[in-house]
């Protein structure tokens, strides 16, 4: 830790080991390393925004206010289950009108 990053490399969302951009899943977590983005509907790597729109794809738990993935089901600090979790992003989904 400490020195720069070469910029394909960044932090699995889930576990925050470091993975490569050639990843398709996390080697520590085995999470899947490409998501659609809730934004703008492309698939992009799991980057802290979105590759295209640049949507922050973070939220904070609404219980302990750590940063959680938008698409993880739970916290990873508090185990919290993440209500709500699209509606934080600037495009919110519209429940069932
Ligand atoms: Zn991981
Ligand atoms: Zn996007
Ligand atoms: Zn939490």
């Amino acid at each position: 830790m400490g020195k720069p990053e070469p910029n394909n490399t960044y932090v699995c969302p889930d576990c925050q080991k470091a993975v490569t951009a050639e990843m398709q899943h996390c080697p520590g977590c085995g999470r899947l390393l490409w998501i659609v983005c809730p934004g703008c509907g492309m698939k992009t790597r799991a980057y802290k925004h979105c590759e295209f729109c640049g949507v922050l794809l973070y939220i904070r738990c609404h219980r302990c206010n750590k940063p959680v993935y938008f698409d993880n089901q739970y916290c990873a600090n508090c185990a919290q289950k993440v209500k709500d979790r699209y509606r934080i992003l600037h495009h919110p989904l519209k429940d069932n009108a």
